[in-house]
């Protein structure tokens, strides 16, 4: 049996430099405590082995007296930042990605600017609810596709304000060109930035190129992370056997049977031993 592994296989830039400022954080302050804003990256192995070094994830900015803090790379909210960057026993190291940093900026300028805020993306996400903070609360608002587009910004004729859109990094292009199609008709200024991250798509594109080409498509990544979970939805559509897992334990002999290529990727907070074992795993299981 073929393996053919996706180029954009594991870890994006924003990932690598999280961890990687998290485990420069364990070496320059072994002797304080340290800690992260809810998981570091949606991946549960790598949280563990973090944890191993002394990296403790926690629920909410107000669990921490001192210390040190790694803000994760999806973000927190303005004033989850605020809260911390404000407290002098506490040494904040911001590994926020950049291009999430990019979409706060933007939208705490449009808020300053009057426009109403349109977030495509996952509501409770923690990247959106950060989103969404950096904007007026009455103004913001966060929607996963076009029909859930409010009908009074769509009636037609209607003169509305001025709005403006963007999509949390990790969404399709599809679905954000359908919010977009669906407003561009209403009267009014409507703006639209696009805030998906290249990352994503690249790593989109590869893996719908291998998924046409094998008989089986394996996913690898956290069954909490959004991007594998987008992955594996979007392998599924044109490779109905194709199957998401988080472990080498979660692969089943039977995906394999008939199977004469089979193709691997993974999403973007999967580490690269993970990777590895999962495709040593493939090969004894199709032996
Ligand atoms: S997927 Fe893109 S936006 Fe998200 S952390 Fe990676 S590089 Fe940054």
């Amino acid at each position: 049996m073929e393996i053919k592994l996706a180029t954009t296989a594991g870890f994006c830039f924003g990932v690598k430099r999280a961890v990687n400022l998290a485990l420069k954080a364990a070496e320059d302050y072994a002797d304080r405590r340290i800690y992260t804003l809810g998981p570091i990256i949606h991946n549960p192995q790598v949280v563990e082995n973090l944890k191993q070094k002394g990296i403790q994830p926690l629920d909410s900015p107000r669990n921490i007296e001192s210390g040190i803090i790694i803000i994760r790379s999806h973000g927190v909210t303005r004033q989850e930042l605020t809260l911390l960057q404000n407290n002098p026993a506490i040494t904040v190291i911001d590994a926020t990605c950049p291009f999430v940093k990019r979409a706060q900026e933007i939208v705490a300028r449009m808020k300053e600017e009057k426009y109403q805020i349109i977030i495509v993306g996952e509501e409770h996400h923690p990247e959106v609810t950060g989103l969404i903070s950096y904007g007026d609360p009455a103004d913001t608002l966060a929607i996963s596709g076009p029909e859930e587009i409010p009908a009074d910004m769509v009636k037609p004729g209607k003169s509305s304000r001025k709005i403006v859109l963007l999509a949390q990094t990790t969404q399709s292009y599809e679905n954000f060109s359908r919010v977009v199609e669906r407003l561009l008709p209403r009267k009014g200024e409507t703006r639209c930035f696009n805030t998906i991250c290249n990352a994503t798509s690249d790593r989109q594109q590869e893996s719908l190129a291998i998924a046409a080409e094998s008989d089986c498509m394996i996913i690898i990544g956290g069954y909490s992370s959004a991007n594998t979970t987008r992955l594996h939805q979007l392998c599924q559509s044109i490779q109905p056997r194709s199957y998401h897992v988080e472990i080498p334990d979660h692969l089943r002999e039977e995906w394999f049977t008939g199977v004469q290529t089979v193709g691997v990727t993974a999403g973007a907070s999967t580490p690269k031993w993970l990777i590895d074992e999962v495709i040593t795993t493939i090969g004894k299981l199709s032996e």
